[in-house]
C-alpha cells in the first residue's frame, strides 16, 4: 500500500465522539515508550503525525488519523506508566476498554511489544483481555534494530512460550519492526491493505 494521505481528524476520550465514518479502523496500543508514535510516523511517512515525546503517559486520548481517505489509524494512550497518578490510572482506563468493547469499526488491534524485553505481565493481561472480548489483534515487536537477528529469534520464541502458557493455542500473527530502519513497514501495510479489501468486498461496515 502506498500512503497518499494521512490526516489528523480528532482526539477525544469518549468512544461515542469518535468519527462516524463507516471505515475500517486499526488501533495501536502498548506500554508507554514502546515506540508507538515512532512506528505510526514511520508507517505514514510523516515525521510529526503522532507526537513522540520524552514524557510517556502524556497523550491520554484516542487519536484518529484518516489514511488514504479510506481507513483510520487510531493512536491510543500508552498503558502501564507508573508516573500517571493512581486516580487517573486503572489498569486499563475505562475509556480505552469502552473503545475496544464498543467501537464497531475496529477491525484489528496492534499490540506493540518492545522486542528486547521478556514478556511483561501487563501486555499479557491486555492480550488476554482482547481475547476475552474477541477483538482480533496482531503483535508488533518494536525496536528490532536494537538487537541481533539471533536474539530477535530467541526473544520471539520466548514470547511464544509465554503466550502459550497463557492458554492461547497459538502465537498470534506478529510483525517485527524497526522505526529507525523502516523494517516491517511493507508487511504491515500489506496486511492492512488485505483486511481493508476483505472489508470492502464483503461490505462489512
Ligand atoms: P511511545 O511512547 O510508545 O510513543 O514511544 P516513542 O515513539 O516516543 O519512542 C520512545 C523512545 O524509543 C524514543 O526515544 C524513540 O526514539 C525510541 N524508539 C522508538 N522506536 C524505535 C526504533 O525502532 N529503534 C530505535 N533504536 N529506537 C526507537
Amino acid at each position: 500500500m502506498k500512503i497518499n494521505s494521512a490526516e489528523f481528524i480528532i482526539s477525544n476520550s469518549d468512544v461515542s465522539k469518535c468519527p462516524k465514518d463507516p471505515l475500517p479502523e486499526y488501533a495501536f496500543i502498548g506500554r508507554s515508550n514502546v515506540g508507538k508514535s515512532s512506528l505510526i510516523n514511520m508507517l505514514t511517512n510523516n515525521k510529526n503525525l503522532a507526537k513522540t515525546s520524552g514524557k510517556p503517559g502524556k497523550t491520554q486520548l484516542i487519536n484518529h488519523f484518516k489514511i488514504n481517505l479510506n481507513w483510520f489509524l487510531v493512536d491510543l494512550p500508552g498503558y502501564g506508566y507508573a508516573r500517571v497518578s493512581k486516580k487517573t490510572k486503572e489498569t486499563f482506563q475505562k475509556f480505552i476498554t469502552d473503545y475496544f468493547e464498543k467501537r464497531e469499526q475496529l477491525v484489528c488491534a496492534f499490540v506493540l511489544i518492545d522486542i528486547r524485553l521478556e514478556a511483561q505481565k501487563i501486555d499479557l493481561e491486555f492480550i488476554n483481555y482482547l481475547g476475552e472480548i474477541e477483538v482480533p489483534f496482531c503483535i508488533i515487536f518494536t525496536k528490532a534494530d536494537k538487537i541481533s537477528k539471533t536474539k530477535i529469534d530467541s526473544n520471539i520464541a520466548a514470547y511464544r512460550k509465554a503466550i502459550l502458557a497463557n492458554n492461547w493455542e497459538e502465537m498470534p500473527q506478529y510483525f517485527v519492526t524497526s522505526s529507525l530502519e523502516s523494517t516491517g513497514r511493507e508487511q504491515l501495510l500489506e496486511f492492512i491493505d488485505g483486511v481493508n479489501e476483505e472489508m470492502f468486498k464483503n461490505n462489512s461496515l
